[in-house]
């Protein structure tokens, strides 16, 4: 039983046959998974799949990316969508300062406006961190996220800024990344960091998992994290894919 708590399903990569790449889904023994919206063609589908399949769940956030192009009435909206009984977290938001489309005190703003909107709605917040991770301790801190707590989203960074993340109530998901030979620190994280505290996903269709690297990502390849993690963490495939499970039906809310 696996849970990927971070999958674009609903990204035109998976246009043509996402009815295989669910079905391997399946086969691999993936038993949730959360499709992720982040702007205003994302989010409709991420909905969408969330009540086609039982097993598929929505986070519905606004890119920091795109944090120029966030309306009141795009924040209006995802109040709503807080509402659905699908929807399990608010997300992805946050900074992304490798991009230079919105400015940052732009994406500082949208990320603040997000935080409070969780607080209100009471769900959980999803964190994408480019380039940005003192800003983002920062304001999760000033914002008090830890009210809500929530997931650093593929977490790159070093097992002292985990930890911190986790003292203000967040858990570290881990992706493709910890399986690449080179990527010391996400190695160094997987191998440190309390089981209860880890997640997995995928973030597919980016960062395809070591055999796969550089190809088309799928929830199906989150087995190969998970082998990975319980490599590092000298655990069983059985135990990852359990605790990181229990992890996240915690955290959503889900059973
Ligand atoms: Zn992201
Ligand atoms: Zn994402």
């Amino acid at each position: 039983m696996l849970f990927d708590t971070h999958a674009h399903l609903n990204a035109e990569q998976f246009d043509e046959d996402i009815e295989q790449v669910i079905e391997r889904a399946k086969e691999a023994e993936v038993s949730y998974i959360v499709v992720v919206g982040f702007d205003g063609v994302t989010i409709p589908k991420a909905i969408e799949l969330a009540e086609a399949y039982d097993f598929i769940y929505a986070a519905v956030g606004w890119h920091p990316v795109d944090a120029i192009d966030m309306t009141d009435e795009h924040l209006q909206w995802l109040e709503e969508l807080a509402a659905h009984p699908k929807v399990v977290a608010l997300g992805e938001m946050g900074l992304d300062y490798y991009w230079d489309k919105s400015p940052k005190d732009i994406q500082q703003e949208v990320f603040r406006k997000q935080i409070r909107l969780a607080k209100k709605v009471r769900l959980p917040i999803i964190i994408h961190n480019r380039e940005a991770t003192q800003d983002i301790v920062d304001i999760l801190r000033e914002e008090d996220a830890f009210e809500v707590g929530g997931i650093m989203h593929c977490f790159s960074g070093s097992v002292e800024t985990a930890m911190q993340c986790i003292e203000m109530n967040f858990l570290i998901s881990l992706g493709g990344p910890v399986t690449f030979k080179n990527a010391k620190k996400p190695k160094e994280v997987a191998a440190e960091i309390p089981m209860e505290k880890l997640l997995i996903e995928t973030d597919c269709p980016y960062l395809a998992p070591h055999p796969y690297r550089g190809k088309r990502n799928e929830p199906s390849y989150v087995s190969l994290v998970a082998e990975e993690i319980a490599r590092l963490k000298e655990l069983s495939y059985e135990e990852v894919a359990k605790i990181t499970t229990e992890n996240a039906k915690r955290l959503f809310g889900i059973g």
